[in-house]
């Protein structure tokens, strides 16, 4: 594989879904797509983010932009990443 000059892997707007942007923000030019569905809701309490527990124990990330905003694909993968390390350090992988 040739070197990269280029990081547009890292982000990617869809503005014809019918739910752009699906959380409020004032500036939907820099609002990434790429984790749609936040791939560190399975962490719990240890996500990161911006969530709240509802009264249901469902877990409600209405409020947070943390998989949505624009550089944060580095700070996504360095979490999964340490997640998938607890995962096998428990026997869970
Ligand atoms: S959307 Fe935010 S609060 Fe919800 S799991 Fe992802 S980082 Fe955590």
């Amino acid at each position: 594989m040739k070197p990269l000059t280029t990081e547009n892997y890292k982000f990617h707007s869809h503005k014809e879904c019918e739910f752009f942007p699906c959380h409020e923000t004032a500036d939907s030019e820099a609002f990434n797509c790429l984790f749609c569905y936040c791939p560190l809701y399975p962490m719990g309490k240890n996500c990161g983010g911006n969530y709240v527990y509802l009264e249901n124990g469902i877990k409600d990330c209405s409020n947070c932009m943390v998989p949505h905003k624009k550089g944060n694909y580095d700070y996504i993968m360095t979490k999964l990443m340490e997640y998938h390390k607890q995962l096998r350090e428990e026997g869970r992988l």
